[in-house]
């Protein structure tokens, strides 16, 4: 596919760069440092203004700069590296997967999610969840595992934040032009542009599909902003998790329902269905459907469906689970059933879940009842999911409910500094990127001195503080601050500081407020002479998040006041971009949630294999990271105590172990300023946690525990 051809608006390329444009419709550049650096040189203003989006970078660069780096002789020779990189990539046969399962059939797995964080230019994440699918897709493409992804590409993506004077959150959506972002329009066999449609109670609505590469993996991502629908229907797939419950159910049926169309309409014929979270689980329904059609009973369609379909649940959260009234899915579903040769009671019930105050259709019953094979996020999350969902398996002891639990982990290549790469590069054996999740690999790490990993772990920490100026400076212009004010940037943070990052999401269960249950001690702490503490928070909350925004508010007010001011900060507008510079740069990572509240978390991991020590709750994924002596656990947190007093032996845990262990810790140093002590555990840290908590390791648990025997069953039916 010529994708000049399709694509518009570009400025003419020379043809000896001509291949610039296959690269940046192909993800694989947000993963290989090199590729960003080629699309950097041709004009790094502009790479920073069109926010590391080489696609809108080459609509936007001038013609001039192009003709003046195509001239270049060590511009050319970058850039028939990196491309010779590219070709060998997407070009190999002998994969991790393809050695691994030679007799491997050849259908792919589909799977399906509502978001997708793959980068900072292609907004349509809201964090953990979406993180996560850009991650498993990005390691499905390394290991050569045969992988579709199936989502939205929504216009308006999910929001960007700007906090008020007063620390009021504000929601800006900004319409997406998809001629400026790396998708392009899927075509069927025949040529044709893919339209699928669904039907929605009493109405038919249209999606277009776009086509994503992320290496060797396509993402399919549905629009509903297309002709022949209605105005309203339009904006069905405009906004991440907006709208009321109407049309989050809509969205979910075009989700599960149009997106198995979309596998349809390309003569996708998936080995396995992995429905990741609740919202695409009618997806399922729709693959019964189609056995149905062929002529299968409902039960036997079912066991095929379960038997090949695998089901990821990713909160202990209960109002993280999507649920709708049984009216609203009679009314959206009536004559649906009649296709799966159900009775209308039947059909509610395949996702019932019954409440004090009434039955409702619940996607994560329907995801648990369809699927055969469903997991959660770590193994903590395991345990309570096993007795949140026991009540489906009436007859099963607790520990039975066949809910098994694979532990999320994290791309490596995606959220590795180059500093620190370079590092690995040197210290770890030459092939450790192929084999990231080996233990032994990673004992190379004992052998990086103590100067060379300090000098890094400076750098990112000055590169993390500008990042940090840079934006407040932009924060307080928009405020319209004073000159004086921002004049006092230049002394906000500090180079040398112990800095402390929490970013993430604020949902109230992840206690953004801990820090700050006793000020006068807090401020003693971060104060003490000689030895100066920094925090940087960061984080969105979910717009209609009245308790998550009211926290946001108080971090943002506390920032002000005196003996806090200049060491702690708010950012705005947390995303991927930022994340990388908070994980990257910061000393010590945060987490407090609410044991066991948080199923499994993975910004901790990418802090870890950046060098960051993590000072957390044992929960989700830190309950099995935490060795001894890799880290700090702020416990034990009992979860049997009342939230109240939860909360206060939390922070008296947290004020003592950064009283007495953090901090002395730090600035404990030899004759060459060098903090032995910290140095010796920053390398347990990654030792231990870079190769565990990575999707190398994930991804094949998923498949050795999940997809293969799944992929067997198909072919054993055939
Ligand atoms: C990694 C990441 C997350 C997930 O972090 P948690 O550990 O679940 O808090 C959320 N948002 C962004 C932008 C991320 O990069």
């Amino acid at each position: 596919m010529d994708i000049l051809q399709i694509a518009s608006g570009f400025t003419p390329i020379p043809s000896r760069l001509s291949r610039l444009a296959e690269l940046a419709y192909n993800l694989w550049w947000s993963w290989h440092p090199a590729a960003q650096e080629l699309f950097r040189a041709m004009d790094g203003s502009l790479w920073e203004e069109v926010y590391h989006n080489p696609v809108r970078l080459l609509r936007e660069v001038r013609q001039k700069t192009l003709e003046q780096v195509a001239r270049q002789p060590d511009f050319l020779r970058r850039y028939h590296a990196v491309m010779a990189d590219f070709d060998a990539y997407m070009a190999a046969a002998d994969t991790w997967f393809s050695r691994t399962y030679p007799e491997a059939s050849n259908g792919p797995v589909a799977y399906f999610s509502a978001e997708f964080g793959l980068h900072e230019a292609l907004p349509i994440y809201s964090g953990g969840l979406g993180v996560l699918a850009g991650d498993t897709c990005k390691q499905a493409s390394d290991l050569g595992l045969p992988f579709v992804g199936i989502g939205f590409l929504y216009p308006q993506g999910y929001f960007r934040q700007q906090i008020d004077a007063d620390g009021g959150q504000h929601a800006i959506y900004e319409k997406l032009n998809f001629a400026e972002v790396p998708a392009l329009p899927a075509f069927d066999r025949d040529g044709r542009e893919v339209v699928v449609e669904v039907q929605l109670a009493d109405r038919t609505i249209y999606a277009k599909v776009w086509q994503i590469q992320v290496g060797r993996v396509t993402l399919y991502l549905m629009d509903t902003d297309i002709h022949p629908n209605a105005p309203p229907d339009r904006h069905l797939s405009a906004r991440l998790y907006g709208g009321d419950r109407e049309m989050r159910l809509s969205q979910e049926m075009v989700l599960g329902i149009g997106g198995a169309r979309v596998l349809q309409a390309l003569d996708i014929h998936p080995s396995v269905w992995h429905v990741n979270e609740g919202h695409p689980a009618f997806a399922l329904l729709e693959y019964a459907r189609s056995l149905v059609q062929t002529g299968k009973s409902f039960q036997e369609a079912l066991e095929e469906v379960r038997a090949t379909s695998v089901f990821t649940t990713h909160t202990p959260v209960p109002a993280g689970h999507d649920a709708f009234p049984f009216d609203l899915i009679e009314r959206f579903f009536n004559g649906y059933w009649d296709a799966l040769q159900l009775s209308r009671d039947e059909f509610l019930n395949l996702g019932r879940e019954d409440q004090p105050w009434g039955a409702i259709f619940s996607m994560t019953v329907l995801g648990l009842r369809m699927a055969g094979h469903c997991n959660a996020v770590s193994q903590l999350h395991g345990e309570v999911t096993r007795r949140m969902w026991q009540f489906l398996w009436p007859s099963v002891p607790v520990e039975k409910v066949p809910i098994q639990a694979i532990t999320n982990g994290v791309h490596t290549a995606s959220w590795l500094a180059p500093e620190m790469k370079a590092l690995y590069d040197k210290y770890l054996p030459p092939d450790w990127m192929e084999r990231v999740d080996d233990p032994t690999v990673w004992q190379g790490v004992q052998a990086i001195p103590d100067e060379e990993l300090w000098a890094v772990r400076c750098q990112l920490r000055c590169a993390l503080i500008n990042f940090v100026r840079e934006r407040m400076r932009a924060h307080l212009q928009r405020l319209g601050a004073e000159k004086w004010q921002l004049d006092s940037i230049a002394s906000l943070c500090n180079g040398e500081a112990l800095t402390i990052g929490f970013a993430r999401r604020f949902a109230t269960y992840k206690r953004a407020y801990l820090l700050f249950q006793d000020l006068e001690r807090l401020k003693r702490l971060l104060n003490q002479p000689g030895r100066p503490v920094q925090i940087i928070f960061a984080g969105k909350a979910h717009p209609a998040d009245d308790p998550g925004k009211e926290m946001i508010r108080q971090v943002y007010r506390r920032a002000k006041e005196p003996g806090l001011a200049g060491h702690i900060v708010f950012l705005e507008d947390y995303d991927m971009n930022m994340a990388r510079y908070l994980v990257q740069g910061a000393d010590v990572w945060l987490n407090t949630p609410r044991r066991p509240n948080e199923a499994s978390g993975t910004s901790g991991q990418k802090a870890a294999i950046n060098g960051a020590l993590n000072l957390s709750v044992s929960d989700g994924w830190w309950a099995e990271g935490y060795n001894g002596a890799n880290g700090w656990v702020i416990g034990p947190s009992s979860d049997q105590l009342d939230p109240g007093a939860q909360d206060w032996q939390d922070s008296q845990t947290l004020y003592r172990l950064l009283e007495e262990q953090v901090i002395p810790m730090f600035y404990e140093r030899d004759a060459a300023n060098l903090p032995h002590r910290w140095l010796t555990m920053m390398r347990e840290s990654i030792r231990s946690i870079a190769p565990t908590f990575s999707t190398a390791r994930m991804l094949k648990e998923y498949i050795a525990t999940m997809y293969m025997p799944a992929t067997m069953h198909v072919e054993t039916a055939r």
